[in-house]
């Protein structure tokens, strides 16, 4: 997922194109508009957390743009791309590496899992995504 302020910086091509150039699959996409219940659903693992309230504040000041890729090693090599959840600990080369300072203005989200990815996936795209191959040549490429 781009988060607002990857929304409003016009970060959403850039992200894209990371996964596409990598040899990843678009399955879904959507620009949200999310309610607060929805974000609270999204993030219910960390609503103990001290930072959770700034973190719906932040994840409801724009709209964000929900993606569904698919490949191998998705989810580990998503995270890895994504970089650090604290920008700064992030290494050049990554999202947050690249493009960020601050861990409450992190850019992006990924499922950490593909079990948090099967829930997340449901919660976003309920009526579900599109499922689609490669053709011959391009499954060489990649
Ligand atoms: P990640 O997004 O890397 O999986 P978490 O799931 O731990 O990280 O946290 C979800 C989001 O909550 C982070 O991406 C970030 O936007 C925010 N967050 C996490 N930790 C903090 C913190 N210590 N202070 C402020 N915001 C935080
Ligand atoms: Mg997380």
């Amino acid at each position: 997922m781009v988060k607002p302020d990857g929304v409003e910086r016009g970060l959403v091509g850039e992200i894209i194109k990371r996964f596409e150039l990598k040899g990843y699959q678009l399955l879904a996409i959507q620009l949200f508009k999310p309610t607060r219940e929805h974000l609270q659903e999204h993030y219910k693992d960390l609503k103990e957390k001290p930072f959770f309230p700034p973190l719906i504040e932040y994840m409801l000041s724009g709209p964000v743009v929900g993606m569904v890729w698919q490949g191998r090693e998705m989810v580990k090599v998503g995270r890895r791309m994504l970089g650090e959840t604290n920008p700064l600990n992030s290494n050049p080369g990554t999202i947050r590496g690249d493009f960020c300072i601050e861990t409450g203005r992190n850019l992006c989200h990924g499922s950490d899992s593909v079990e948090s990815a099967e829930r997340e996936i449901a919660l976003w795209f309920p009526s579900g995504v599109i499922q689609w191959e490669r053709t011959k040549i391009q499954k060489l490429i990649y």
